[in-house]
């Protein structure tokens, strides 16, 4: 039996007398769904995510409830209708739950449980065991080729209203308790998915109470803005990780949207303009894409280029390493040679070999001060450090460290003053080798960067007695506000600072820092100005 209401039905699609919104609202929702389920799902298919099944899922029966809904609106052959009928309320309560399992995998990231499961299947058969009997439909109206609803409607109503308030109070939880950096996506996906399933089983209700259906072209709407926000998801925080095909799936989206237009448009002004539209979102889909893909590749390009450079600069690090090991040795041999020799072990020497053999011992020095620092900062650089912190008394090391440079000092003409505390220092967590280095460092820039005075070496212990604050002051070439904290940093050495003293590198300060931080200490520099002297302090923690 036909339906009297749709006069010339045209089988499924071209029928004139269906609402205008018809198509517009059923077939681009569709296949942006499906398109979105199906793009996730491939790129989540290799790692096997549930959550790409179920996107699949939600969006596969969304397709086939549009494809059921639109054979309802373009027959009038009354077995067909009653059929399809029957069914397409199945499909909507499955639409509401696969949602709601969605966003649960979405946001909790892991399954849901089996008893969960259960209660939702039991709920689910309770309705499908009733479909195939007269409590689902009574009876067939062929006026309006619509059906006479029976009781097990409002059981649909309940389960409907049942999934949507278990959504809403699972996305309220969620938002509440997300961590900070989660809750935005958390809030953008709730909006998405409140507003897909508002608007598409709100709609289903309403126009099944209220027996006017061309309410339900208006829910469909919810279901392309659920996809935008998924989409924005995707492209901006890299959820699913999958920038590229999100912004391919939006393009083939637009085109869909603006192209299924063509459907429902008769005035030949839209149809040109529609065209346009159509042309522009072409190129400009193909633009965005491109830059999409480049900026990828570009990535991928660059993370490739900087873990080689990392590798370049460990091997630079070791090379330098096992070069100074090797130098470091037979260096040190001949230092001490030269040493017994200048203090007469082999007797008395003739007083210019004497000099010229002094000379020789200080330049040797200053040659294992240089490896010494070369091999400082290839550990630093290579992380492979190594500090081994115990408690210790200070004031040895500063000893050791003037020991170690007087004779320089003297050639100069300089004094070295160690202001001793009337007691005795406590005692620091150090690494006495590594700090030995910092104080023979900062000594000996004060020597090379002062004509004459003294250099003066002290100590004092904070206010909250946690840290003890080491000072070597000078009375030299002083430094420049704006350039004092810079000379800290790798090769970096004072403007003009070259004519002073050429032979310098630039990294003894950079080793002081570093190796006073690797101690949870620090290094910091402070003077009056150019010709007024400078003090440089390092902060090293009490035991
Ligand atoms: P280098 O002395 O080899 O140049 P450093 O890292 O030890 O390298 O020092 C960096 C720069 O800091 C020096 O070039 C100099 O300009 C400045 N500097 C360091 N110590 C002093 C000091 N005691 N008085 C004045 N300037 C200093």
């Amino acid at each position: 039996m036909f339906c009297t209401d749709i006069p010339n039905p045209i089988f499924f699609i071209f029928s004139n007398s269906v609402p205008h919104l018809l198509y517009y609202s059923h077939i681009p929702s569709a296949i942006i769904a499906l398109l979105l389920g199906f793009f996730v799902y491939f790129k989540t298919r290799k790692e096997n995510l549930i959550i790409g099944k179920l996107l699949l899922f939600v969006s596969v029966i969304f397709f086939i409830w549009v494809f059921f809904d639109l054979i309802l609106w373009t027959n009038n052959d009354s077995r067909l209708i009653i059929f399809i009928w029957s069914l397409i309320n199945l499909l909507e309560l499955l639409v509401s739950v696969s949602t709601l399992y969605f966003s649960y995998v979405f946001l909790s990231k892991k399954d849901v449980s089996f008893k969960i499961k259960l209660f939702f299947g039991i709920l689910l058969l309770v309705y499908i065991v009733f479909i195939p009997t007269n409590f689902n439909l009574a009876g067939f109206t062929l006026q309006d080729c619509g059906v006479q609803q029976s009781s097990l409607f409002y059981y649909y109503y309940f389960l409907e209203t049942f999934f949507f308030i278990w959504l809403l109070g699972y996305l309220i939880k969620k938002i509440v308790t997300a961590a900070k950096e989660e809750r935005k996506i958390t809030i953008l996906f709730s909006i998405g998915a409140i507003c897909f399933l508002l608007s598409f089983s709100g709609a289903n209700i309403l126009a099944s109470v209220t027996e006017k259906w061309e309410i339900l072209q208006y829910g469909l709407f919810g279901m392309p803005v659920f996809m935008a926000f998924l989409a924005y998801l995707i492209v901006q925080y890299g959820v699913f990780n999958i920038r590229l095909v999100a912004a391919q799936a939006l393009v083939v989206a637009m085109i869909i949207l603006i192209g299924s237009q063509f459907f429902f448009i008769q005035n030949p002004i839209n149809r040109t303009l529609t065209a346009i539209t159509l042309v522009l979102i072409i190129i400009f889909g193909w633009w965005l894409v491109r830059s999409v893909k480049k900026g990828e590749r570009q990535k991928t390009e660059l993370a490739i280029a900087n873990a080689k450079l990392k590798r370049v600069d460990q091997m630079k690090s070791e090379f330098i390493s096992i070069v100074s090991h090797q130098l470091r040795t037979p260096m040190t041999g001949i230092k001490g040679y030269l040493y017994m020799l200048t203090q007469g072990d082999f007797g008395k020497l003739p007083a210019p070999v004497q000099k010229i053999l002094v000379e020789m011992r200080e330049n040797t020095d200053k040659l294992i001060w240089l490896i010494r620092d070369f091999l400082d900062v290839s550990q630093i650089e290579s992380e492979t450090l190594k500090i081994r912190i115990a408690p210790a008394k200070i004031e040895p090391v500063i000893e050791k460290a003037i020991e170690a440079i007087t004779p320089t000092a003297k050639k100069k003409g300089l004094e070295i003053i160690f202001e001793k505390p009337k007691g005795e220092f406590p005692k620091l967590n150090i690494d006495d080798d590594k700090t030995l280095q910092i104080v023979i460092n900062l000594i000996d820039n004060a020597i090379k960067y002062t004509e004459k005075g003294q250099i003066t070496i002290s100590g004092k212990i904070n206010q909250d007695k946690k840290e003890f604050i080491l000072s070597v002051k000078d009375t030299g070439i002083g430094i420049e506000q704006k350039e004092a904290n810079q000379l800290f940093q790798k090769f970096v050495r004072g403007r003009k600072i070259s004519k002073i003293y050429p032979g310098g590198r630039g990294l003894g300060l950079y080793i002081v820092k570093m190796l006073a931080e690797a101690q949870r200490g620090r290094a910091w520099v402070e003077s009056a100005g150019r010709g007024k002297g400078s003090t440089f302090f390092v902060e090293l923690p009490v035991a």
